[in-house]
């Protein structure tokens, strides 16, 4: 059957990325993530720029992998020495893999120019670092930087360069976009002239300066590509490099040219949000199949039907890809939006049950005192669930106390005290912080990680507070929302209060409630 290899660059290229820098450990983790979403090939480091990543690849060796084969990254021989004896060649054996890549020049001028050597030079370079890799055993995959960029300068040339690496060996010609400013009718035509004239497989390699890379990955596949490479969530140098998490639903999905296994499709999702967590870079809540807001349904219409049948505005099934369905409840969305919210705790409430209509009630005082639901999902379920007597308490606050002090020591200035029952169980916690929110937050966690462990996982994302009528000064309300996550999604809980402690504290007990309703059994929306 006709498949795609997807492969991933995220520990290569994609480690390129401003601010992004990844430990052994870190990569060990990703690994193993990638494998289990059924990534065929990983290329996990250049062992030549890099002595750091020998010591891992040494560690990569003892992993036990179901699908991924591990590439080490490299670039020809340099000008005037012999592969054989090259430094940068050498490392790539010492990385001790099945496979490697290499890149090389096919842009005539970058070869003049940059390189500053022959045409003919460049050429012996490729075809010798190839045949030696060969020699020694090596699955060899050629990256032919600025490809489409040369092929558009001297077109000769640029095919030049493949057919060397083809017979010296190489089993994949990749063909690079590395500026990134190709647009997606020029790759497919360049690419479809590639694979007509070659026996090996072709890949494509695009980055994401004009924001093409995705649809130029795909139009290389529907030229005949058949090795798409890319980064999870498009992470990369400058704009970024072609993102995995978009091109292989879309390939998979819409265009039927299987890249992973299909049972592996839902933990889409979860890798892109453990990807980003672990690189330390915010995650594109807008991300098409794997972002909050994908499948986050606002206006009142649309919500109607969407209830009515999810195709009237979804392209897919989110559940395919790990996702899940949010429908946002406010007043334009009105009751359709919150119907769905109690059908999904009680399927026989109808729009005119008493129970919806006393819901509807108690959301409008609390709208008017400043609650705003549509951006804190997880607040409005709790809420749902509390007004219809489903919600089973985890834990009971008794009371709270905090103290700031300035100036602060070592950032801390604050301290908290909580009382809470918990199992029926009195416990008092203190616990000291970078400002009073913290130091409440460490206290609760510390209160509850004895009876919910699983509490560890949950991080702070985002806070914000939003001051209301702002004309009475100090006195206004203020409205605070917290954006928590897990190792698989994320939420956000409100709480308004005319103290913006007091504001905190309820969005943050909300978190920790929904967090723990989540792993009782994750409610359907
Ligand atoms: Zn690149």
């Amino acid at each position: 059957m006709d498949k795609v290899v997807a492969y991933d660059s995220t520990l290569r290229d994609g480690a390129q990325a401003q601010g992004v820098s990844f430990s052994v450990e870190d990569k060990l983790k990703i690994i193993e993530r990638l494998d289990e979403l059924g990534i065929g090939y990983i290329e996990a480091g250049n062992p030549g720029s890099n002595p750091k990543d020998l010591e891992f690849f040494a560690r990569v060796g003892e992993l036990k992998l179901k699908n991924a084969k591990i590439i080490a990254f490299g670039s020809t021989c340099k000008v005037g020495v012999a592969a054989g004896e090259d430094r940068n060649v050498q490392s790539l054996l010492q990385a001790n893999t099945a496979a490697v890549a290499i890149f090389g020049k096919s842009w005539d001028y970058q070869v003049t120019d940059i390189l500053r050597t022959s045409l003919e030079e460049n050429l012996r370079m490729i075809g010798s670092t190839i045949r030696y890799l060969k020699e020694q055993g090596k699955e060899v995959v050629f990256d032919a930087e600025h490809f489409f960029d040369g092929y558009k300068a001297n077109a000769d040339y640029a095919m030049r360069t493949l057919e060397e690496a083809e017979s010296a060996g190489a089993d994949t010609l990749c063909l690079c976009d590395t500026n990134g400013g190709t647009f997606p009718s020029d790759i497919h035509s360049i690419t479809k002239l590639v694979v007509e004239r070659f026996r090996v497989q072709v890949g494509i390699h695009c980055h994401n300066d004009s924001e093409m890379a995705v649809a130029n990955s795909v139009a290389a596949v529907e030229a005949g590509a058949r090795q798409v490479q890319g980064t999870i969530n498009g992470i990369g140098e400058r704009c970024g490099n072609a993102n995995l998490v978009s091109i292989i639903p879309n390939l998979q999905l819409k265009l039927g040219l299987p890249c992973i296994p299909s049972g592996n499709m839902e933990h889409l999702t979860p890798v892109a949000r453990f990807v980003s967590e672990v690189a330390n870079v915010t995650f594109n809540e807008k991300a098409p199949y794997v972002g909050n807001d994908a499948f986050s349904h606002k206006g009142g219409m649309h919500i109607d039907a969407v209830t009515k049948n999810p195709v009237s505005y979804e392209h897919i099934d989110p559940a395919q890809v790990g996702n899940v369905r949010h429908i946002l409840v406010s007043e334009v969305a009105g009751r359709s939006a919150l119907l769905s919210k109690i059908r999904a705790v009680d399927a026989a409430l109808g729009k005119d049950s008493p129970e919806t209509r006393r819901i509807l009630e108690h959301i409008k005082l609390l709208e008017h005192e400043g609650y705003q639901f549509e951006s804190a999902e997880g607040s409005i379920q709790l809420l749902v669930r509390k007004l219809l007597g489903k919600f089973q308490s985890f834990f009971d606050i008794k009371e709270y106390q905090v103290n700031i002090k300035e100036p602060s020591v070592n950032g801390i200035n604050s301290s908290a005290m909580i009382k809470i029952v918990v199992n029926g169980q009195e416990e008092i916690m203190a616990a000291e912080g970078d400002g009073p929110v913290n130091a409440l937050d460490k206290a609760l966690r510390r209160a509850l990680e004895r009876y919910y462990p699983a509490i560890k996982d949950v991080r702070l994302t985002d806070y914000k507070v939003r001051v209301l009528d702002s004309d009475r000064a100090t006195a206004a309300r203020v409205r605070v929302l917290i954006e928590s996550a897990d190792h698989h999604e994320s939420w956000t809980t409100t709480g308004v209060s005319t103290d913006v402690i007091d504001a905190s504290w309820r969005a943050l007990i909300d978190a920790i409630e929904y967090k723990l309703m989540l792993d009782q059994g994750r409610p359907v929306n």
